[in-house]
């Protein structure tokens, strides 16, 4: 039985503490703030619940192995799950809207060829049949084995891109979502979908490798999912877990170093200056400067870039969620060359792509006269932009209800309440640099998208959560507390987590 030290409790590293306690281990985690979830936070206020993370959940199966590996409930037993159905509703600058079924691939070419003309259905298709291509590629490696030491094996773009011949210069495919929107899906509206995707993720589609394409295909391939209550109770059932596997929780233990003996981790060292042992230690957050003692990689995906963040408007709103209101719409930006222009330069968008949540679930509102909707846009980091200007977040906070009200009806006269949440929130929460939120990794680019791997150069050190491979998302977080346990307990020849 080893000791080991977790450092932060966000989802990626309680992942990594039930499998690690489960397999025998005596696991503490350490937690700077007062409170589990890390990311996965909730504001309630009157009656109206609001998630303070991400709204959706997609590759479930991520979580259900979790739960199977660690005790007798299953997910299903711990959180109730539903598919959203439709996944989403896309409002274009033109006007054109369409609303896409969850999970089907006959229903979304369907919706695309009536709502952006015949054939609009047939290319996204075909679009989706080659970032399945790309998923099958890259999706071992990347997702479910710990980061080849070669990491050039993931330097190469999985997407297959249709060649494209150009006058005098030779045949060439497409290499960023930009370049597959405008040469491969030929239409505007179809082009913003697939930019409004790799956006949502943090990535900016003018400079992603189009293996980016993966995306779309996996949230429409294996569905988008809402957990009863928000997701917060996803949070709250591997925490429960932890605690059911005899794993510790030091609250309000912020930890400022990780010690090292005859060259490997040997504990951490706690702000108010108590030192603890451990055999292993891992690493559930970003590494604040000075945390390790090794040198840290960039995270991935930045190229020197300051990595997004998001900002939130959660809305308490008078009167009943009307009949057929879809749970995800996102309202897309006229100017997409503008809107990323900002987000990656490090200023605030004119015309932000705006994405509404609206939950049909009770235990998010007083009653059913009311309706807690959020609104939620990618930004700059807190930094380039000062988020904490209060006059700054009131106007943006303006602009983005402006546009969530292109999408929810008489939503202006409708508010009660409205809280908003930025970059500066988010860094008090997750301990991230000016609160950026995690990419996943991605292949292509010569490595450039993949973040720094779950073994780190430091032996008994282990790098879990968003900041480690597979990168950020509630799924991939979840990955990379399977792929440390394994390399903990089967050490450096683990090969894979499934
Ligand atoms: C507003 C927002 C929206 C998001 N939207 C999406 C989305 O749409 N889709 C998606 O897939 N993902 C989204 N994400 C990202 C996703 O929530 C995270 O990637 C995921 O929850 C994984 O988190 P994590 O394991 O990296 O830990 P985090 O959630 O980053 O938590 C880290 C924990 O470590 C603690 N900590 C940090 N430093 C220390 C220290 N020195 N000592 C002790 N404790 C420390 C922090 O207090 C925190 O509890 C979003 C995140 C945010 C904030």
């Amino acid at each position: 039985m080893a000791r080991i030290a977790v450092i932060g409790a966000g989802t990626g590293a309680m992942a990594a503490a039930a499998r690690l306690s489960v397999a025998g281990h005596r696991v503490t985690v350490y937690e700077r703030s007062e409170t589990y979830g890390g990311s996965l936070g909730r504001y309630a206020r009157d009656g109206f619940v609001f998630d303070t993370g991400p709204g959706l959940l997609h590759l479930p199966a991520v979580y259900r192995d979790l739960f199977v590996k660690t005790g007798k409930e299953s997910l299903e037993q711990c959180v109730t799950l539903t598919q959203v159905d439709p996944a989403s509703r896309h409002l274009f600058a033109d006007g054109t809207a369409v609303s896409l079924p969850n999970a089907s691939r006959a229903g979304v070419t369907g919706a695309l060829d009536r709502a952006l003309g015949e054939g609009a259905g047939a290319r996204w298709g075909d679009f989706l049949d080659r970032a399945g291509i790309a998923w099958n590629r890259s999706r071992r490696p990347l997702l479910e084995e710990p980061l080849p030491e070669d990491r050039q094996t993931l330097g190469r773009d999985p997407y297959p891109g249709v060649r494209r011949r150009r006058l005098l210069r030779g045949a060439r495919q497409a290499g960023t979502p930009a370049e597959v929107g405008a040469w491969e899906l030929a239409d505007p509206r179809l082009a913003a979908l697939l930019d409004g995707y790799a956006l949502s993720y943090g990535l900016d589609p003018r400079r992603a490798p189009a293996a980016a394409a993966l995306l779309p295909y996996m949230e429409e391939t294996f569905g988008s999912w809402y957990v009863g209550g928000g997701m917060r109770a996803l949070a709250d059932a591997v925490y429960e877990r932890c605690l059911a596997r005899k794993v510790d929780f030091v609250f309000g233990a912020e930890v400022v170093r990780v010690s090292e003996k005859d060259g490997r981790a040997a504990g951490v060292e706690l702000a108010d200056g108590t030192g603890v042992e451990a055999d292993h230690v891992v690493l559930g957050a970003q590494p604040a400067p000075g945390l390790l003692p090794v040198r840290e990689e960039p995270p991935a995906g930045t190229q020197g870039a300051p990595v997004p963040g998001r900002f939130l408007v959660m809305l308490s709103l008078r009167n009943a969620r009307e009949a057929g209101a879809v749970h995800r719409t996102v309202v897309h930006t006229g100017d997409p060359g503008a809107e990323q222009e900002a987000v990656f330069g490090g200023r605030t968008a004119h015309e932000p792509t705006v994405t509404v949540l609206r939950p049909d679930d009770p235990a998010t509102r007083p009653d059913q006269e009311h309706e807690a909707v959020t609104l939620m846009a990618t930004v700059a980091p807190h930094g380039p932009v000062d988020w904490t200007d209060g006059a700054l977040r009131e106007r943006f906070a303006e602009v983005v209800t402006g546009r969530g009200a292109e999408a929810v009806p008489g939503l202006r006269g409708r508010i009660l309440h409205a809280e908003v949440r930025t970059p500066a929130e988010t860094a008090a929460e997750t301990g991230a640099g000016g609160g950026s939120v995690p990419p996943p990794a991605l292949a292509g680019a010569g490595g450039a998208y993949l973040h720094p791997g779950n073994r780190s150069p430091l032996p008994g050190l282990y790098l879990a959560g968003g900041w480690s491979h597979p990168g950020g998302g509630t799924a991939h977080a979840g990955m990379s507390g399977a792929l440390v346990a394994g390399l903990v307990v089967e050490g450096d020849g683990f090969r894979g987590s499934r």
